[in-house]
């Protein structure tokens, strides 16, 4: 296998790594590269989960081909570098979509059961694994196959950050869709009560909340909110993608220029709302559409603080929020919603409550703002989303999972020689107990 020596970074840029990587073609060289070290997807996420700075790592992108479909029970193997963006071009037209997709379609099918992805339909069908039937690991014991039955092991396999081996490929219970086009309602939330009982009341399928997280006083917390349900029809097809094709300027996303974008965004939406149709890309992945997105931040990159509370501790989060908008340091990507229980792993985000997710440029007064919502999230009994996260430090994380210890003892029996560290895993001191 061919290691090319490599600068690589997480999706926020602010974190990044020096090593070895190498990106096979066939199935077969994963067993010899799962003795090397961990494996990464599209490193859509922030931090440095898929990093492992110093070391090798295995990219699976090109490991992506789609085994098997059974159109009776849904049940789709794919290769585990296969894109959930891909998988909904091909089958939304069939009637058939991924049971839950993340805010990009670029997420891999292995980092989706890593990461034990939610979605805008989370209430409802609650994360990824939930929907996952069986996954093949490879690890220094060999091969297996494991399934809900082997229930420890399973659950540390699912948003297990890929500790437990080697993800080449897994079986997943595709949802039914009623074709590739969405309708969708959007409605002006006037402020953090109006957005809350929103959320709350919203019987659609899908339900996800922007939040102008610059708007004070009487406006702080308006939003739109937005409901989605598949359906039959044609929409014109998508414009091709654009490129950022340069780290931007620091004046680029200004306090005013965000605050002028979020002021016309909240306005595109007319007062009494309306119910538009949109290609299905579009809606689950809107901001896929611009490729490298993250240099808009310029070179130094940045951050997102993503936390869920608890129901009864929504108050905390209008809390975070008066910060944010007093900080003047927030940016035009803040989204709020209503998540249900379901969480599939030791180690998965969801729980029942409120999650707020809000990126930041990477600058100090920032990294200290993002410390100050993360002792807010562990005060309300809450927890921070990993896949995010580049700044928190292992205690912390660790009093957030209490299934924690669970996950390391699955986790040592698979990889007792720790091959499968990243930059993740050090910098929170996962591998060790709390
Ligand atoms: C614009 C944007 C919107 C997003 N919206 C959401 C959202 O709505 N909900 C949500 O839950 N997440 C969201 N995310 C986060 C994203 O879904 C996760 O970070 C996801 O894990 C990314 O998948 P990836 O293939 O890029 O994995 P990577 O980021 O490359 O890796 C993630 C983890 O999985 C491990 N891993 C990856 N592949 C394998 C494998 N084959 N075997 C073993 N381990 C593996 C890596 O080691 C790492 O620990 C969003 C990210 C972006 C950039």
């Amino acid at each position: 296998m061919r290691w090319k020596e490599m600068d690589y970074a997480g999706w926020g840029r602010a974190l990044s790594a020096h090593g070895h990587v190498a990106r096979p073609e066939r199935s077969r060289d994963l067993k010899p590269l799962s003795l090397e070290g961990p494996a990464m997807g599209n490193r859509r996420s922030y931090g440095d989960a898929a990093l492992n700075g110093g070391g090798r790592i295995t990219d699976m992108t090109r490991l992506d081909r789609i085994l098997s479909f059974d159109e009776t029970t849904g049940i789709l193997e794919a290769e585990a570098g296969i894109m959930l963006g891909e998988l909904a071009e091909v089958f939304a037209p069939r009637g058939w979509l991924p049971p839950v997709m993340p805010g990009t379609g670029f997420a891999t099918l292995g980092g989706a059961i890593a990461m034990d992805v939610h979605g805008k339909n989370h209430h409802g069908a609650g994360s990824f694994g939930a929907h996952v039937t069986e996954v093949t690991l490879v690890g220094p014991a060999g091969e297996q196959a494991v399934t809900p039955e082997d229930l420890p092991l399973f659950r540390a396999t699912l948003g297990g950050l890929g500790q437990t081996g080697i993800i080449a490929r897994a079986k997943i219970a595709m949802k039914r869709c009623k074709g590739d086009i969405m309708m969708v309602t959007e409605r002006r939330a006037k402020d953090w009560d109006d957005h809350i009982a929103l959320l709350d009341g919203s019987e659609a399928t899908y339900v996800v909340g922007w939040i102008d997280a610059t708007a004070t006083g009487a406006a702080l917390g308006r939003g739109i909110v937005e409901e989605g349900e598949t359906g039959p029809g044609l929409v014109p097809k998508p414009k091709p993608s654009r490129k950022v094709p340069f780290d931007a300027p620091g004046f680029a996303l200004a306090p005013p220029i965000v605050k002028g974008f979020n002021e016309l965004y909240y306005r595109r939406v007319p007062k009494s709302g309306r119910t538009v149709v949109r290609p299905i890309g579009k809606f689950f992945f809107p901001l896929d559409k611009v490729h490298d997105w993250n240099r808009l931040y310029g070179k130094r990159g940045f951050h997102q603080f993503q936390c869920v509370v608890p129901l009864a501790a929504v108050g905390v989060l209008r809390d975070m929020l008066e910060k944010i908008a007093a900080s003047g340091l927030a940016s035009p990507l803040a989204v709020l919603k209503r998540m249900g229980a379901g969480r599939a792993g030791h180690m998965s985000f969801p729980m029942e409550g409120y999650t707020l997710a809000v990126d930041f440029p990477n600058r100090d007064k920032a990294v200290a703002l993002i410390g100050e919502l993360e002792a807010m999230t562990e005060a309300a009994g809450g927890r921070l989303y990993l896949a995010k996260d580049s700044l928190a430090d292992g205690a912390r994380i660790k009093a957030m999972y209490p299934e924690h210890a669970d996950w390391l003892e699955q986790v040592r029996a698979r990889d007792p020689d720790g091959l499968y560290l990243t930059d993740m895993v050090r910098r929170l001191d996962l591998r060790s107990d709390a």
